[in-house]
């Protein structure tokens, strides 16, 4: 099963999209945690990649397309995946439908994660990440050490107010026209409640892709 998960930047697309892949037995690939990996090591790409990511811009597409088209042929893929983020513009969506297809395989199903903008503001505003395995934390400083893998949080840079309001406003501009496009196309898209109890918002999830 492949789903694509769709929302604004904290709308907890990663935190969700570990629960159902792992419910899935599926993995989950987030362009973001690729993107952050290559800069953390420096790579071309990353070094291509950073000062975007820094400002809370878009990282072109045929950057994005080149990281899609690995992750789709590995074999760890072969089952499906929940992809996290890996579509932000219409011309990804088009990309990724297009080498699905060459692959004879599609996506199943869009989620769309939906979360008034106040809300969103103040989730990311507080937010520190483990620089070792991503997991998000609210309310604890920069250099505690994450519970989950003992690696050390970090305040991420797009996550600064200046580069949060740039992301909001990158996705209205260019992440929402890919819910259009879904419609135009008679996708299969599910809007679900991303407020709320984590619980409770994965069961929604969960009971949106049972359904045909
Ligand atoms: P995320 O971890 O999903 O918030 O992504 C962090 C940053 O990586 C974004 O603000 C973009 O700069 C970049 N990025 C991740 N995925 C994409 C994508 N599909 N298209 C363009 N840029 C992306």
């Amino acid at each position: 099963m492949i789903v694509v998960l769709l929302g604004p930047p904290g709308a907890g697309k990663g935190t969700q999209g570990e629960i159902i892949a792992e419910r899935l037995g599926i993995p989950k690939i987030a362009t973001g945690d690729v993107l952050r990996a290559a800069v953390r090591d420096g790579t071309e790409q990353g070094l291509a990649a950073k000062a975007y990511m820094d400002r809370g811009d878009l990282v072109p597409d045929s950057v994005i397309l080149g990281i899609m088209k690995e992750v789709l042929s590995s074999p760890a893929a072969a089952k499906g995946a929940i992809l996290d983020g890996v579509v932000r513009t219409v011309p990804q969506a088009e990309g990724l439908t297009t080498m699905l297809a060459e692959l004879g395989r599609k996506v199943d199903k869009f989620l769309l994660f939906d979360v008034p903008e106040d809300e969103l503001v103040n989730r990311l505003g507080g937010r520190v990440v483990c620089e070792k395995c991503q997991t998000p934390y609210k309310g604890l400083e920069p250099g505690t050490t994450c519970e989950k893998c003992g690696g050390k949080l970090v305040r991420r840079k797009d996550d600064e107010p200046q580069s949060i309001r740039n992301r909001l406003k990158v996705y209205q501009a260019q992440t929402e026209p890919v819910i259009e496009w879904t419609k135009e196309r008679k996708m299969d898209l599910v809007k679900i409640d991303a407020t709320g109890d984590v619980n409770e918002i994965s069961e929604r999830a969960m009971k949106a892709l049972e359904e045909d």
